[in-house]
C-alpha cells in the first residue's frame, strides 16, 4: 500500500474531520465525485439519469460501515429498506448493496441475519416479481466466514442473495467453488482490506488471482447452475482478458456484467457500455461520506486534486 493511499485512510478514519467535513460542506466537490446523493430521492434520481442518458444500471448503498448502537443499526436497516421500495417505485431494478457490520453484525451475528432477510424481503415485495439482488459487500476477515454464512442462509430463505468475494485472500476459490454451483450473484473485486498472511503477494499475484477466479466464474459448471458472474473492477487490462475468455466460452454481453464505483473512470464505464456490455456502478448515499470518498482519493493520486478544493474553495 501507498503512503498516499495510508494517508487517506487514516484521514478516512478521523471521526472528528469527518464531523467537520459534514457541516462545513454537505455537498463538496469530493461528495459530488463520489456520492451519489445526501438521500434516497437524490440517489434514486441520479440512478435514473445513468439509465436514461448512459444504460448504466446501479447498486444503491447507504453509507455507513462497522457500526454497533442499535438505534444506528436500525437507521440504516430501514435506509436500505428504502432504497428498495424507492428504486422498484422508479421502475429501476432493486439492486442494494449492505455491509454485514452495517446492518447488526458489530452488534450480534442474530440481529443481522434478521436484518438481511428485512432488507431481503424489502427488495423482493418492492421488484414484485421483476429484478431483485442483495449483494453483501466482503469486509475484513473478521467478519469473512459470517458474511459467507449469512449468504447461503439467505439463499435456503429463498432470498436474492449475492456475495462479494476478494481476490487477493488465498482463500478465495474454496468459496468460490461453492457458489458457482448455485444461482447467485457472485461479484468478483481485488479486495480493500490488505491483510498479508492471508493474501496473495504484490498487484501482479492479485491480478492473476483475479483472472483465474474469473475463469471458473464463466467456466460451463457456472453456466448450467444459472450463476451470475460480476466483474467489479475500474482495470481496462483485467475487463479485455475476462471479454476475450468470455466470448471464447460462448458468453453472451448479456450473461454478466461489470460494476464500477460511481465517479470512478466514469470514461470507462461508458465505453464499456459503448462496447455492449452491461455495467453497474456501486452508487452510494448519505450525509456520512467522508471515509468513503476519501479512500477513493486514496486509491489514485490525481484524485488529490478533489481533495484540495474541498478542503479550500467549497
Ligand atoms: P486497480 O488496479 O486498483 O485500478 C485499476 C485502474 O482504475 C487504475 O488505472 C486505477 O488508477 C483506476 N482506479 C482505481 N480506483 C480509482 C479511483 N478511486 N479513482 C480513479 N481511478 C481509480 N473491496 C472489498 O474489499 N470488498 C467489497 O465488498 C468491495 N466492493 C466493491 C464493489 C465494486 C462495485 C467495486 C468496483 C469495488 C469494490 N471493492 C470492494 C473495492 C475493490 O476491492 C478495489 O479496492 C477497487 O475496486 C480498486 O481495484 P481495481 O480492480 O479497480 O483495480
Amino acid at each position: 500500500m501507498s503512503i498516499f493511499q495510508k494517508t487517506a485512510i487514516a484521514l478516512a478514519r478521523s471521526s472528528a474531520l469527518g464531523r467537520a467535513m459534514r457541516t462545513l460542506a454537505a455537498r463538496s466537490s469530493l461528495a459530488r465525485r463520489f456520492v451519489g446523493g445526501a438521500d434516497v430521492g437524490a440517489a434514486v434520481r441520479t440512478a435514473l439519469r445513468l439509465r436514461d442518458h448512459h444504460g448504466i444500471r446501479s447498486s444503491l448503498f447507504y453509507l455507513g460501515e462497522y457500526v454497533a448502537d442499535p438505534a444506528a443499526i436500525e437507521h440504516n436497516v430501514a435506509q436500505a429498506e428504502a432504497a428498495c421500495g424507492a428504486l422498484g417505485a422508479a421502475g429501476l431494478d432493486v439492486h442494494v448493496s449492505i455491509d454485514p457490520t452495517a446492518i447488526g453484525y458489530m452488534h450480534s451475528d442474530a440481529l443481522g441475519a434478521a436484518n438481511a432477510r428485512r432488507i431481503g424481503t424489502a427488495a423482493r415485495v418492492a421488484a414484485g416479481g421483476g429484478r431483485d439482488w442483495v449483494v453483501l459487500d466482503m469486509e475484513d476477515s473478521g467478519i469473512r466466514d459470517r458474511t459467507c454464512a449469512l449468504h447461503r442462509d439467505l439463499l435456503a430463505a429463498g432470498m436474492p442473495a449475492g456475495l462479494t468475494l476478494q481476490a487477493r485472500r488465498r482463500r478465495t476459490p474454496e468459496d468460490l467453488a461453492w457458489a458457482i454451483r448455485q444461482r447467485t450473484s457472485l461479484r468478483l473485486v481485488k479486495g480493500a482490506f490488505p491483510e498479508r498472511a492471508l493474501d496473495h503477494a504484490g498487484r501482479a499475484r492479485i491480478d492473476q488471482a483475479y483472472l483465474d477466479a474469473a475463469s471458473i466464474m464463466l467456466s460451463p459448471e457456472a453456466r448450467e447452475s444459472g450463476f451470475f458472474p460480476v466483474f467489479g473492477t475500474h482495470d481496462d487490462r483485467l475487463a479485455g482478458a475476462i471479454m476475450a475468455l468470455a466470448r471464447e466460452r460462448g458468453w453472451a454481453p448479456d450473461d454478466f456484467e461489470f460494476e464500477m464505483l460511481y465517479g470512478v473512470r466514469p470514461d470507462w464505464q461508458l465505453a464499456l457500455r459503448g462496447m455492449g456490455y452491461n455495467v453497474r456502478v456501486y452508487l452510494p448515499f448519505g450525509a456520512d461520506w467522508w471515509p468513503y470518498a476519501i479512500r477513493r482519493v486514496g486509491e489514485n493520486p490525481r484524485n488529490a486534486w478533489l481533495l484540495a478544493r474541498s478542503l479550500t474553495s467549497d
